[in-house]
């Protein structure tokens, strides 16, 4: 059995791919090293409890020493990196964390794996000549667009926020390691993700559940920021994808060619909701309230996910409209 440690399994994409990654490859076994900070929650993972290729791990990617001591109990063989702190606005108010989580922490993970995979710089140990480091990371290194453009894998990066700087400090270590030392590593840089279990702190989910507490929506600025949306299953496989047969040393970028601006999410949400679950007077959108821009705040963000497309086949399965309604109905389940 390959052993292969994810990190940040416990979060809301992580939380996602480990049971779909577990399920699809019995033949590997799975190690989830997560801190469980306030964004991780084991009840996310609970169908994986009883699965026999599936451990789970609580501690600090910083943590040298426990690092190094998981790379050699479980021998593992490969890395799928997703532990971040990874909350815009939180990283506003204490860039810290993010500085030591993103950049010290994936230092730690790829610094570990080169010690254990590798005798020299581009010399394998016999038998580790297929291990490989994939790297998760996001569009917002890329900074922001105008009204039109999209980021593609050549655009420079110019990360505007402290933890979208943090993201790519990590890029560009785990890029080092790469042209230094041979390493096997590709990186995937996504856009904004929906879906079940995602934290309550983020848009789509605050905008739900400010609907169904018949609270005040909050809306940046003007609402007219653009994100482009992907439905997290259909990252997942985009990871496993470029997993298994990425090009070593490679980005690619994922996304759902989905862009909508903020307002039209939450008018998306609510009119959703207005048909699933009514109010008892008026409509959803009564309940829409701006509030003063975050500082920074890019305008737009948009990716060419041609590379992927193209190389490895992938495609987005998950239109916005059928995704909203997906994870809709898994909130409006209880969860
Ligand atoms: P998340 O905040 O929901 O989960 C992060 C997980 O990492 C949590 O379980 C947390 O406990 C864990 N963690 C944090 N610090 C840790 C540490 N020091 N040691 C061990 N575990 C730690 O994040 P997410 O939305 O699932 O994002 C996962 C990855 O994908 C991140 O690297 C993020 O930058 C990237 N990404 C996210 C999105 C998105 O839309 N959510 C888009 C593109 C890229």
């Amino acid at each position: 059995m390959k052993s292969i440690l994810v990190t940040g399994g416990a979060g809301f994409i992580g939380s996602n791919f480990v049971p779909y990654f577990a399920e699809k490859y019995p033949d590997y076994f799975i190690i989830n090293l997560d801190k469980l900070t306030y964004a991780g929650n084991l009840e996310n993972l609970k169908e994986c409890e009883s699965l026999p290729n599936y451990v789970f791990v609580k501690g600090d990617i910083c943590d040298e020493s426990l690092v190094k001591s998981l790379f050699v109990k479980h021998d593992i063989k490969g890395v799928i990196h997703f532990a971040a702190e990874s909350h815009v606005d939180n990283s506003i108010n204490g860039p810290k964390a993010f500085i030591k989580t993103n950049v010290m922490g994936t230092f730690n993970l790829i610094e570990n794996a080169r010690q254990h995979w590798m005798t020299a710089p581009h010399q394998f140990r016999k038998g580790y000549e297929l291990c490989r480091f994939h790297h998760i990371s996001t569009d917002e290194v890329y900074g922001t667009l105008g009204e039109t453009g999209l980021f593609s894998e050549t655009t420079a990066y110019a990360p505007n926020s402290p933890y979208s700087a943090s993201k790519a400090g990590s890029d560009f270590i785990v890029r080092a390691y790469h042209h230094t030392y041979g390493m096997d590593i590709t990186t995937s840089n996504c856009s904004n993700n929906y879906g079940p279990k995602q934290h309550s702190e983020k848009l789509i989910p605050t905008i739900i559940r400010k609907c169904l507490g018949e609270e005040p929506i909050p809306v940046y600025g003007n609402g007219k920021n653009v994100r482009d949306w992907l439905y997290v299953l259909d990252h997942c496989k985009a990871i496993d994808l470029i997993f298994h047969q990425g090009k070593s040393g490679e980005t690619y970028n994922v996304g759902g060619h989905n862009e909508r601006n903020n307002l039209q999410i939450v008018n998306t949400v609510c009119r959703i909701l207005d048909q699933k679950k009514p109010r008892k007077k008026g409509f959803y959108t009564d309940l829409i309230n701006f509030v003063p821009d975050r500082p920074g705040h890019d305008l737009r963000y948009a990716i060419d996910a041609k590379k992927l497309e193209r190389e490895l086949g992938w495609k987005a399965k998950e239109r916005f409209e059928t995704g909203i309604v997906k994870t809709i109905m898994w909130y409006l389940a209880g969860n």
